[in-house]
């Protein structure tokens, strides 16, 4: 008796719950709606000048109505970009419901597109119509993000005076900058290069060592800036007319012979994997004097990023000892093969030739951040000596040293040789500012350095800048 009863029991607790199952699957299918995701993402963490926003959309079934993004800040209120779309039809509902969806929408915020914009907190939200089913009405699905408005630039402030350079040589500048400044450094042409913390400064003082390029004749594309994470920048010119100093090109023929490309074209190629090595020993030899050298130079450009923020080097650099000098820096090369000219290019280094295999010193002191082969240098060691600057030993037929390893000037780092292009056994000794090729006679003068570095590097603290109380 009691078995049966109990049997009773437990069926009407299992009809109870496909109720309440059936009323959630009607509920969820014609009432509550799909759950939608929604994700902003913007390319940076305020907005300034342009700040791109990106919303993604996504809906498991039934699809999304309509999406939008809007702005908002106080009374200011902008939508910035919106879409309807197309629903699967109320009567298809079984390929609604398993259709997913996924939506974009894009658009940049910023001074340039809204007019009420003014400093502060702002929210961005991104907004989507829930598809609805049967007996659905609209239903909206809303996400925001909180983005600061920043609107004006950081300031800048020269520390330093006199800014004399030498179209093909080296300066430095020491300046101050606002908290706000996220990037800081010196606009050479197109190129960027990044301020240090100054050694001796205080908060926002910087440092930035540069070069100027060899075909660069004036100072007009130099500049300092800084940049706050909205992209507010700020620009200043801080090389005063004469304090420029041009200096034209040299100019040299180089003859390839046959006997010469046959040693250096083979050797490179064996040692460069990925190098293309199709066609005659000139069309060989040119890819090599083209394409190579400039991705050699942009491999050295690109160490100058890993350089310490303090100076590594002790006094003037290093000649190599009893050595002649050949070949100069910034040397218009015309290439002859055949008695027909077949390319140019521009040295950019300083020639030395001392006995073959000779010791060569490390030419101050610093880090090595590179010691191998790379390609038209042959056998390299490159050191970083701090704050951007590298000096680059090459065409070594040995290299002493290894990668990471701390080197004291006058150190032995390698044996001259003749790898890579080089006609005979010499030193190339190349020296790099913020990755721009510099001439390495001035590196080589005391006097130079105590007048036109030394300066900067003694700039103190400014007691007197508001943004430090
Ligand atoms: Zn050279």
């Amino acid at each position: 008796m009691t078995k049966r009863k109990g049997t009773g029991r437990l069926k009407w607790i299992l009809l109870l719950v496909m109720l309440v199952a059936a009323a959630w699957v009607l509920y969820s299918a014609t009432l509550r709606g799909p759950n939608v995701s929604i994700e902003i993402t913007t390319d940076r963490p305020a907005i300034g000048p342009g700040t791109a926003v990106h919303a993604v959309f996504g809906a498991e079934r039934w699809g999304l109505g309509a999406i939008r993004l809007v702005f908002e800040q106080g009374s200011c209120r902008k939508v910035l970009a919106e879409q309807t779309l197309t629903r699967p039809s109320a009567f298809d509902l079984l390929a609604a419901a398993s259709a997913g969806a996924r939506a974009e929408l894009e658009a940049e915020v910023g001074r340039g597109t809204i007019d009420c914009l003014s400093e502060g907190p702002a929210t961005i939200f991104a907004e989507a119509e829930r598809m609805s089913g049967p007996l659905r009405g609209e239903k909206w699905s809303r996400v925001s993000k909180e983005l600061p408005v920043r609107l004006r630039p950081p300031s800048i402030q020269v520390l330093s005076t006199a800014h004399y350079v030498t179209q093909g040589g080296s300066g430095v500048v020491a300046f101050h900058v606002s908290r706000t400044a996220q990037r800081s450094g010196v606009r050479v042409g197109q190129r960027e290069i990044d301020s240090h913390p100054h050694p001796r400064g205080g908060e926002g003082d910087r440092i930035a060592l540069f070069g100027v390029p060899w075909d660069m004749g004036d100072a007009g594309q130099i500049r300092l800036f800084a940049e706050d994470d909205a992209g507010n920048r700020a620009e200043t010119a801080f090389i005063i007319g004469r304090q420029f100093r041009p200096r034209a090109p040299r100019k040299d023929v180089i003859r390839l012979p046959d006997s010469f490309l046959e040693r250096v074209v083979p050797a490179i190629e064996g040692q460069s994997p990925g190098l293309d090595t199709s066609g005659t020993l000139i069309e060989r030899y040119l890819r090599i004097n083209q394409r190579l050298r400039a991705a050699n130079r942009a491999t050295v450009a690109g160490l100058a990023a890993r350089s310490a923020d303090r100076p590594l080097w002790d006094g003037p650099f290093l000649q190599l000892p009893n050595s002649a000098r050949r070949a100069g820096f910034a040397e218009r090369r015309t290439y002859l093969y055949q008695g027909k000219v077949v390319d140019h290019q521009t040295h950019l280094g300083l020639d030395l030739a001392s006995v073959a295999h000779a010791d060569v010193p490390a030419p101050n002191s610093g880090q090595v951040l590179l010691a191998g082969f790379l390609g038209i240098y042959g056998n390299v060691v490159i050191i970083d000596h701090g704050l951007g600057l590298l000096s680059l030993s090459a065409h070594l037929s040995r290299v002493l040293v290894s990668e990471g390893e701390s080197v004291t000037k006058g150190q032995t780092i390698g044996r001259s040789g003749a790898t890579g292009l080089a006609g005979g056994d010499h030193l190339h000794l190349g020296i790099f500012a913020g990755g721009i090729a510099v001439s390495p006679m001035e590196w080589l003068d005391g006097s130079w350095i105590r007048n036109r570095i030394e300066p900067a590097l003694a700039v103190g603290a400014t007691p007197d800048s508001a943004d430090k109380k």
